[in-house]
């Protein structure tokens, strides 16, 4: 059985990226944690065993990962999923009839698509609301507002909220807040340590960071509220098998050298659009000209790699990704390649075209996942895919 070290591996972000949750297996030593390929395990006794009883419950591959990525939160319980939606779908079933929960109007399509085509219907209110304005969450408050669900910075706009302002809002109100960290990582940014209650990642994106899986992560501090997780994950059983936890610990190890990466290579892009197109056209929490900058550097310990950028039209987008030699046309973002996307058509294309326009997700709108391929290759690349725009 893998032996699972403490927590206090060290203090360092590296450091612990690569230790925690994980050490030499004690019966061989083999110094990755084994890939626990199995569905149940060996009992001794009528109720003696060591643990371990069926793999949608606890396998021990999963559990390394779990501590690992709540370490780098800074959270005492982790739960990892078979995807980012399998664990905010699991996330829904804290919830009740009755309950009203307010949501941020930008976060993730699959995230809004979940929650109105399928959780409404089960008698949960929603107020989709901005939150990038403190003072309306406070106005959307109901006395039956049991959730605050946030995502900062927002796909793919790079709208942030105050999470320090909102969580003290929600928790005077009694409501959970729940923070999708998927585009800054525990890297940059830590909600627990900001007041939220609850953190969750699409592992598919920077966690793993090599766009070979699909996986999501849940962390938090309170032991109730772990339990109640804990218990709707073993319920609806969408966990993650041990091959994908495994190669997804295997990413967490190099998430520190690998944001760093990202978040040079963004900024550098950031500013390579802005100076072409002009600032008020390119979205990203590293520019000064983000009317959010301030914030950014206050909650956030750098930018990342996703930047947006407003072309003009559909016509001049589509010629941009198909002149690209590098940036690769694709969903998703997060892995060490560069691509490109166009939200309308590709992300957000669940979403009404009427709503699209209101969140301000136009059809020239593109979206970068900066990779950390060489910086001068990429702005070369945008310097032959932009030519005459
Ligand atoms: C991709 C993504 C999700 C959904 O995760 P999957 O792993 O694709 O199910 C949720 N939130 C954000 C911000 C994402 O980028």
């Amino acid at each position: 059985m893998t032996q699972i070290l403490p927590d206090d591996v060290g203090r360092g972000f590296s450091t612990r990226a690569i230790h925690a949750g994980q050490r030499p297996d004690p019966t061989t030593g083999t110094i990755m944690p084994p890939i626990h390929q199995t569905s149940t395990y060996a009992q001794e006794a009528l109720g003696v065993h060591k643990g371990y009883e069926y793999a949608r419950s606890k396998n021990p591959t999963r559990e390394a990962l779990e501590r690992n990525v709540a370490n780098l939160e800074g959270a005492k319980h982790g739960f990892a999923f078979s995807s980012g939606m399998g664990c905010f779908d699991t996330l829904m079933k804290l919830f009740r009839a009755g309950d009203h929960l307010v949501i941020g109007s930008n976060v993730y399509g699959g995230t809004f698509r979940l929650v109105d085509k399928i959780i409404q219907h089960y008698g949960i209110a929603i107020s989709w609301v901005d939150t990038r304005d403190p003072q309306r969450i406070e106005d959307a408050i109901r006395p039956n507002t049991k959730g605050l669900i946030l995502e900062t910075p927002t796909n793919p706009l790079m709208h942030l909220t105050d999470l320090a302002a909102a969580s003290a809002i929600a928790k005077k109100a009694g409501a959970l807040t729940i923070v999708d960290n998927t585009f800054a990582s525990p890297f940059f940014q830590n909600p627990l340590a900001l007041g939220a209650d609850l953190a969750w990642h699409s592992s598919t994106k920077y966690l793993n960071g090599h766009s070979d899986l699909l996986g999501g992560v849940a962390v938090m501090n309170d032991d109730a509220l772990a339990a109640r997780v804990q218990f709707a994950q073993n319920s609806g059983g969408a966990v993650p098998g041990p091959m994908d936890a495994w190669l997804t610990l295997r990413g967490t190890k190099t998430l520190a050298l690998r944001m760093r990466a990202h978040d040079a290579n963004g900024r550098a892009v950031s500013q390579w659009l802005a100076d072409r197109v002009g600032a008020e056209r390119v979205f990203y929490p590293g520019l000064a000209s983000h009317p959010q900058h301030e914030l950014a550097k206050r909650q956030m310990r750098g930018f990342g790699g996703m930047v947006s950028c407003e072309t003009g039209s559909r016509e001049n987008a589509d010629m941009i990704v198909r002149r690209f030699r590098l940036f690769t046309l694709a969903e998703s973002l997060g892995g060490v390649e560069s691509l490109v996307c166009q939200p309308a058509g590709m992300t957000h294309a669940s979403i009404e075209p009427a709503r699209r326009l209101e969140i301000g997700i136009t059809d020239g709108l593109l979206r970068f996942s900066v990779g950390v391929e060489d910086i001068e290759d990429l702005l070369e690349d945008l310097e032959q895919a932009f030519k005459g725009i």
